[in-house]
């Protein structure tokens, strides 16, 4: 194992991701840029690295085993191992996402990447990160995912648009958080869900309020937890949000 944090950051070529990056590289941390896009991947790594930060690029497409298993094998023979895996990556679906007349493929589309595809990354990267002396998961939920604002956003306290497939995915991924957390409780792995905020990222097309550096700030967080940290826990800048 290195002496140094390493960490991967799945969807790190832009938006949120690339500020977890550059966030954690700012520590002096390694920092795997995972992306599935050759082009977009080698830009951010080439930005980062010029902003003096230790980056080196993962080719990985979360909906794909072999690539999955290949950015595995990356970390362990080429970077030294894995000590913090942030998932990331996630997308909408696409729109219109209105429960009455979805496409299903748009739901497909969301539990693919937000869910199957941090299980399938876990599952891939817990061999390695067994091995490190503070090992931390972070799974970049939303507060969209939280059942507690869901249902209280029906009838006169609306605070969204309605969703069924991406809030409904992040939900899962919160259960799937949960399950993690409650299966590695015996280990030094602590597996958080966090919310970034609205922030302005391609995924709604620049509409949130929020810098992508800000958004990062939470994930940031929760990749840093001392030893005695939550784990199991979903979390906003403000602190602990309802599941
Ligand atoms: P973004 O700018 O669209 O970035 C999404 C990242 O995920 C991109 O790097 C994208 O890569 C990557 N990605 C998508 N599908 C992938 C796959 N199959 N394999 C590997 N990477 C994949 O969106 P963002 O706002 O930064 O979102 C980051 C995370 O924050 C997501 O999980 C999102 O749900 C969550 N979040 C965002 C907001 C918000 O307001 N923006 C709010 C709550 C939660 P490509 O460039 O190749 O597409």
């Amino acid at each position: 194992m290195s002496e140094r944090t390493i960490a991967l950051v799945t969807g790190a070529n832009k938006g949120i991701g690339y500020e977890i990056a550059a966030g954690l590289g700012a520590l002096g941390w390694r920092v795997g840029v995972g992306a599935r896009d050759d082009q977009r991947r080698e830009t951010a790594v080439a930005k980062l690295r010029a902003g003096g930060v230790d980056a080196f690029g993962v080719p990985l497409d979360v909906t794909d085993d072999a690539s999955v298993a290949a950015a595995a094998r990356l970390l362990e023979t080429e970077a030294g191992g894995l000590d913090v895996l942030v998932n990331n990556a996630g997308i909408t679906g696409g729109e219109p996402q209105h429960p009455v007349g979805v496409d299903i493929e748009t739901v497909r589309a969301a539990v693919e990447v937000n869910v199957i595809g941090v299980v399938r990354v876990v599952e891939a990267m817990l061999p390695l990160l067994r091995r490190s002396a503070s090992p931390r998961i972070v799974n970049m939920s939303s507060g969209v995912g939280s059942l507690t604002r869901q249902s209280a956003s029906v009838g006169e306290h609306q605070t969204g648009p309605l969703s069924v497939a991406y809030a409904p995915s992040k939900t899962m991924l919160n259960a799937v958080t949960i399950q993690y957390a409650r299966a590695l409780a015996d280990t030094n792995i602590l597996v958080n869900a966090a919310c970034p905020g609205f922030t302005a990222t391609d995924l709604n097309a620049f509409r949130g309020v929020r810098t992508p550096q800000q958004g990062a700030a939470i994930a940031i967080r929760l990749a840093t937890l001392p030893d005695d940290g939550p784990t199991g826990g979903y979390f906003e800048d403000a602190g602990v949000i309802p599941w």
